[in-house]
């Protein structure tokens, strides 16, 4: 790997001290807030954040009322947020906060990266942001920047190239702009060097010293290995109703959506009498099949297809638990995959 240039970090903070976006989690630097961003921020864009972060801190405005939150109020918090391990992990952290750190956000590195859910990028985001230590955070943005900069064909998918990122930015960290130096690397990344379509170059504070600028190759770059291909299952899903109540149940603790509720639903795609039929078996006693849909949903390593039987009831079997409206809103969260038959059309 090339050197860094010189000066990278006073040209990235002077553009971020000239105008950066003003959002929510920038407001303070309390640990509570930008941890709590930055889990939210896995995998989901800001905008969409921006609403979910709101309404988690009014009702959750201290890490003890996130620690004592019953799950199913905490699972309605993040409903449609998706990869619910994050909020799982958010509470367990906020018990080990409150049983071993006396309630108050650890300060050291090795702290915080030992919190449930917090990994390395994480770690050294709140602790440069919140407690201004030399902790460089590296995520997609920065390997993409980075390796931009640098033309550098290392894979940014491999854990020894976020090792290196990570010493090479170090001694860029000087004390009294190490947050700002976090914060701007990830600005740049999502405004100007941005991860799809073509980067900004001509409004980029590194456009000066930035090899893929100078020879036209920001395509080239970041390199990822491939990707394995995704396992496809084939699923029917039921949408049982009785009495303005919908039938759902929790899903075991184990494996995918683990311990989150879900409509009813088995292995393979069945004709509309074979779903009829498990209806009546369940002890459903259906009335009325009203219509099936088909719907696709894309997990990280798993692609689920879908049909959904939309079924109204005479009886609430016990089988399931039958969720009124009402209790639907405060503490039913069902996973997207399921929520999307929730709000089609009937
Ligand atoms: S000059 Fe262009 S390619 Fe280089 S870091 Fe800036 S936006 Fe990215």
């Amino acid at each position: 790997m090339r050197p860094l240039p010189e000066k990278l970090g006073e040209k990235l903070c002077m553009w971020y001290d000239a105008g950066h976006r003003e959002l929510p989690w920038r407001q303070d630097k309390e640990p509570y807030h930008v941890w709590l961003s930055e889990i939210m921020l896995q995998q989901t864009r800001v905008e969409a954040v921006k609403g979910y972060y709101a309404r988690f801190l009014s009702e959750l405005p201290t890490i003890k009322a996130l620690s004592d939150c019953p799950p199913d109020r905490l699972t309605k918090l993040w409903e449609g947020l998706g990869y619910y391990s994050r909020v799982w992990n958010l509470q367990k952290a906020a018990k080990v906060i409150m049983d071993e750190h006396g309630g108050a956000f650890p300060e050291t590195y090795e702290a915080v990266r030992a919190l449930p859910g917090v990994g390395d990028y994480t770690a050294g985001a709140i602790c440069s942001i919140c407690f201004e230590r030399p902790t460089p955070a590296v995520d997609g943005n920065v390997l993409r920047v980075l390796s931009r900069v640098m033309e550098d064909g290392a894979p940014v998918t491999n854990q020894k190239t976020k090792t290196a990122y990570r010493e090479a930015l170090l001694p860029l960290y000087e004390a009294g702009s190490r947050g700002k130096l976090t914060q701007a690397l990830m600005e740049l990344g999502a405004m100007v060097c941005v991860p799809n379509g073509a980067p900004k170059c001509e409004i980029c504070p590194l456009r000066d010293v930035c090899l893929a600028n100078a020879h036209g190759t920001w395509e080239k770059y970041p390199v990822k290995e491939a990707k394995k291909a995704k396992r496809e299952e084939e699923k029917t899903v039921f949408y049982l109703t009785c009495d303005g109540c919908l039938a759902v149940r929790k899903r075991e603790n184990k494996g995918l959506l683990a311990g989150l509720w879900e409509l009813p639903n088995v292995e393979g795609k069945l004709d509309a009498a074979q779903a009829l039929s498990f209806a009546e078996k369940a002890g459903c006693e259906p009335a009325e099949l009203l219509k099936s849909v088909e719907r696709v949903h894309v997990f990280t390593h798993i692609i689920w297809r879908m049909r959904c039987y939309y079924i109204v009831c005479k009886e609430k079997s016990p089988e399931f638990v039958w969720a009124s409206d009402a209790r639907r809103k405060t503490d039913v969260a069902l996973p997207t995959a399921f929520r999307m038959f929730v709000e089609e059309e009937i």
